[in-house]
């Protein structure tokens, strides 16, 4: 028999209730947050879709791992399991454990970034952009052409382009380069992949001028799955093997162990250079804890190491990129304007197209978001004006490139019958899309004012 329904590769030991509201409510709590649900209580919200970062539901394994964590200052047995699973993993000399993935940048970039350095990437995470610039150094993206391109459809649009990258270490100088990363999947690109092939060829380019090569390695085994369904040549390789492939070509790795480890907190940096290591251990000293638990307990170490043991089961890795996909495809047959093909982690709703007639200084991207949770009690998060736009000196603003809308998915946390209620709840919204309004902001915060900005209606 060859069942087509893709069922959750686990049952359920233990249940979290969640909380059911009426539109009444609703519409009341949203108010009360001044329309903007970062700052609903999340006891309010019936389905959490705000990020996939710390929201996985831990196994009995990991749990058990828990009450197994050694929580010596020095020399944890935890330390040495953690150090072992991801060793076997990425084959790196050196592992140092972080509390999570903007640590582990942290101590990296303040080690090689600096004034005058340039660090390229297929396309930065926020928290890593931050990092380097914050050293004064420059964080540019390299994505190939295709990838900023919503409506295309193509295999790997978190490509690296790789001419482009060799023009720019021709024009910066590579004594100017202090290392070169990609970012699997391409979180800030829709959860896009990246190919084996382009990892490989943006290594040999590293290497013809003398550049590590790190990866920001948040989702390497869902890059992995979608390389095994995607690349010739891998289709009957593990997820493990493709990983340790993609890992082969790399000098170095920062992760936050909150997306592809299936845990609440933590991360680790990794690298093969020796002096790069001391420098950076000593910095953890300094600014996380002793090298055998870098800001975390035992218990979390043990938690990552079972998690990353977990990730990169086959049936897991089905089940995860199907569920997205699922609900990607049920979206574009109701005519929902979505980011394709789906990614690994989310589905991006294109607000500019869904809602054509509201202007993006009147914010289509939030209309949206505060509708899914009106409908349906559902928390998504906007990535578009609000998030990114600026204002001239005018004080008239200027939008962002894409007015998108996040639906990220949590980790073997809801069940297709959620999912099914979701894209319910999407479709209502779109179908009744003539009746949304225009949201102007009361109030905001001079910088990151997405997290804490307050709306209301334009009427
Ligand atoms: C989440 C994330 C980070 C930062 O990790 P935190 O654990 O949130 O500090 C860095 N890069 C990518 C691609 C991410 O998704």
């Amino acid at each position: 028999m060859h069942p087509k329904t893709i069922i959750e590769p686990f049952k359920i030991k233990s249940v979290e209730p969640i909380r059911f509201t009426t539109r009444e409510e609703r519409e009341a709590l949203l108010k009360e947050a001044g329309y903007n649900p970062f700052l609903l209580p999340a006891e309010d919200v019936l389905i959490d879709l705000l990020t996939d970062s710390g929201t996985s539901a831990m196994s009995a394994k990991q749990w058990a791992g828990i009450m197994e964590g050694d929580e010596s200052y020095a020399g944890s047995k935890s330390f040495y399991r953690f150090e072992a699973v991801i060793k076997s993993l990425t084959h790196m000399k050196h592992i140092i454990p972080t509390h999570q993935g903007r640590a582990a940048e942290k101590i990296l970039f303040s080690i090689v970034g600096g004034t005058g350095k340039f660090i390229p990437n297929n396309t930065h995470f926020d928290t890593t952009r931050a990092n380097v610039e914050f050293t004064g150094a420059e964080a540019v993206d390299l994505l190939n052409e295709i990838g900023k391109h919503p409506e295309i459809r193509a295999d790997f649009k978190g490509n690296m382009d790789i001419e482009k990258l060799e023009a720019f270490i021709k024009e910066k100088g590579s004594e100017n380069i202090p290392l070169c990363m990609i970012t699997i999947t391409n979180n800030s690109g829709g959860g896009q992949p990246v190919s084996m092939q382009n990892i490989r060829e943006t290594k040999e380019i590293c290497k013809k001028y003398g550049i590590p090569l790190f990866l920001d390695a948040c989702r390497f085994a869902e890059n992995a799955y979608f390389i095994k369904l995607r690349e010739k040549g891998y289709e009957n390789k593990t997820p493990l093997e493709i990983a340790q492939e993609m890992f082969s070509y790399a000098d170095g790795v920062t992760m936050s162990a909150k997306k592809d480890a299936l845990v609440n907190i933590g991360g680790f940096l990794a690298m093969n250079d020796d002096e790069l290591a001391m420098k950076c251990r000593n910095l953890l000293i300094v600014t996380e804890g002793f090298p055998t638990y870098g800001g975390l307990a035992g218990r979390d170490l043990e938690a990552v190491a079972q998690g990353l043991l977990e990730i990169v089961d086959e049936h897991y890795l089905q089940y995860r990129i199907r569920s997205i996909e699922y609900l990607g495809e049920r979206l574009i047959a109701a005519g929902v304007p979505i980011i394709e093909p789906p990614g690994g982690h989310a589905i991006y709703i294109d607000a500019k197209r869904f809602l054509p007639n509201i202007p993006a200084d009147q914010y289509p991207g939030q209309s949206i978001v505060a509708e899914l949770y009106l409908e349906g009690g559902v928390r998504a998060v906007e990535i578009g004006s609000v998030m990114f736009g600026k204002y001239d000196n005018n004080g008239k603003l200027i939008p962002s490139m894409m007015e998108l809308v996040r639906m990220a998915i949590p980790r073997r946390v809801y069940t297709q019958s959620h999912i099914d209620y979701l894209i319910e709840v999407v479709i209502e919204v779109f179908k009744n899309r003539d009746k949304l309004k225009g949201y102007k902001i009361t109030y905001e915060a001079p910088m990151l004012r997405h997290f804490t900005a307050k709306f209301e209606p334009i009427k």
